[in-house]
């Protein structure tokens, strides 16, 4: 990956300072420490810092943001690797605390539109595609109701040939996986996108933003969490000891293992909860297109009344820039990434072309495809329950020993895979956090003997559910 713009983020703390892993008694004993400098991660800090208490925060990657980041530097214009639009602004968490000065944020255009061959839907033709869509939401959320089958199971046989398109938009689209691949509970209960927004400076450059004053040790990945005594966190620099964890890392990062958990996660039912809650693939395929060759407005997305499930999503002239986003996503899209930017940029060029004629590919000028599946600290796009696995995300919720509690987009039953989610689930896991604590005491003893095993307590009551948005488009109103 190109170097990122550092200017937005966090230099590590004085706070903290880690030292090299050696088998001396460690390092500064704090209160929380909290596993990743997402969005969970900041919203986390944020509201441990606001109860009083001490925390460290551990961050694998040299910078802050996690899935929600601004690249300035491969283009001449903010690029969000990441996340991009801003669910359901009015009610979005991070938008109550958005930082008011430099930052400008604008509603989305609300509609959309379909390319069918080199010609764009007709009104006729829209409506068709709009009602089928509203049909298809509406059989998957009735499914839902009986039970918690896989969503293309609940569709309508009769969508005739818009049944591509619409299976794209729900499936890759909105939910990073094959409507094969996913609970209809999940998809029912995930709330509905009224309306969004963008940031022109980036949606990552919002979040960083929330970060400010928040300290982060970079490039210091958590290798180990021993919950025996408290918690005990491992890094390469040092072991810092704890009375309680945030881990915020993605769900297939848990379940890849690299984070080693003493007692073995893998005989716990959350580190089941995590497999069933795999990423889905999504990514941009940023091309850089003179003249608005397009003939396209200021962010309109188009979609394709496709054939099949090799089709994408344009995300045409970002913020009025030049910059535009053919988004691949699903088995298609995974099967795509997996062959490399090449093909990546080869597929987006010849699938424009296709649509809008094959000078397209002469207005082509700077590009760049992110591939989130191979990215070692995420493993993938946004997390979507497998059929049956819906109650996976409650499962979640609850605390390890009452000494660890997870947070992320996943652990999130309505507004998983997006940033607004990431951000209730980190200041709800710090809620509870704060309330296990109670009354301000002195942070353990690092070096200390062994003192008598402290009680765990019940697990914290069911959190408060959020409510918002979700990576949904044209839901039924
Ligand atoms: C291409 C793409 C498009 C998206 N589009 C949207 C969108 O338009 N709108 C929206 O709302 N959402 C969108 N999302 C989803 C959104 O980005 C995520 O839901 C959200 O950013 C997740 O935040 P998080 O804090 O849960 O996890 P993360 O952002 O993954 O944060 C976890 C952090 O943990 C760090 N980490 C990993 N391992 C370790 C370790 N061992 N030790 C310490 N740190 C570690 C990681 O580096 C990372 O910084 C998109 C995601 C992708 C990939």
């Amino acid at each position: 990956m190109p170097r990122l713009s550092r200017r937005s983020f966090l230099a590590a703390s004085a706070a903290f300072a880690a030292r090299p892993a050696t088998s001396a008694p460690a390092l500064p004993a704090t209160d929380v420490v909290i596993i990743g400098a997402g969005a969970a991660g900041i919203a986390a800090a944020r509201r441990i810092a606001a109860g009083g208490r001490k925390f460290v925060v551990l961050e694998a990657a040299d910078h802050i943001g996690g899935r929600c980041i601004t690249d300035t530097y491969t283009f001449d214009v903010p690029y969000d690797r990441g996340a991009h639009w801003i669910h359901m602004p009015d009610i979005n968490p991070v938008m109550k605390l958005a930082p008011r000065q430099g930052l400008e944020v604008y509603p989305a255009p609300a509609s959309q539109k379909v390319r069918i061959g080199r010609r764009y839907a007709r009104e006729g033709e829209l409506e068709d595609f709009l009602a089928v869509q509203v049909r298809a939401n509406r059989a998957i959320t009735e499914a839902a109701r009986k039970s918690d089958i896989a969503c293309e199971q609940a569709l309508p046989n009769d969508l005739a040939d818009w049944r591509p398109a619409i299976e794209f938009v729900l499936g890759p689209f909105g939910c990073g996986k094959d409507l094969a691949e996913v609970s209809a509970v999940d998809f029912a209960k995930s709330a509905e996108r009224g309306a969004d927004a963008f940031c022109r400076q980036g949606f990552g450059t919002l979040i960083s933003g929330l970060a400010q004053g928040v300290p982060v040790q970079l490039s210091t990945p958590a290798t180990a969490i021993d919950m025996r005594r408290n918690v005990a966190v491992e890094t390469p620099k040092g072991t810092i000891a704890a009375r309680a964890a945030i881990v915020t890392v993605s769900s297939n990062v848990i379940a890849s293992g690299t984070i080693k958990f003493t007692p073995d996660l893998a005989t716990r039912q959350q580190f089941d909860a995590f497999g069933k809650l795999s990423l889905g693939s999504y990514d941009h395929i940023a091309l850089e297109l003179k003249e608005n060759v397009l003939g396209l407005e200021s962010d309109d997305l188009v979609f394709e009344k496709s054939s099949g499930s090799r089709t994408a999503a344009i995300l045409a002239n970002i913020s009025g820039t030049p910059l535009c986003f053919v988004e691949v996503a699903g088995s298609f899209g995974r099967d795509l990434s997996a062959k490399g930017e090449a093909a990546m940029v080869n597929f987006a060029a010849d699938w424009l072309a296709g649509l809008y004629g094959a000078e397209i590919k002469q207005a082509i000028r700077r590009t760049h495809a992110t591939r989130w599946n191979s990215e070692p600290l995420a493993l993938g796009a946004f997390s979507a329950a497998a059929p049956g696995a819906q109650s996976a995300r409650r499962v979640l919720m609850e605390p390890v020993d009452n000494a660890v509690w997870f947070a992320g987009e996943a652990v999130h039953e309505t507004l998983w895979g997006t940033v607004g989610g990431a951000w209730e689930s980190g200041e709800r896991a710090a809620d509870a956090v704060l309330r296990r604590l109670g009354s301000k005491e002195p942070p353990p003893e690092a070096e200390a003997t062994p003192k008598q095993k402290p009680k765990r307590g019940r697990a914290e009551p069911p959190m408060r559910q959020g409510s918002g948005a979700a990576p949904r488009i044209m839901r039924e109103e």
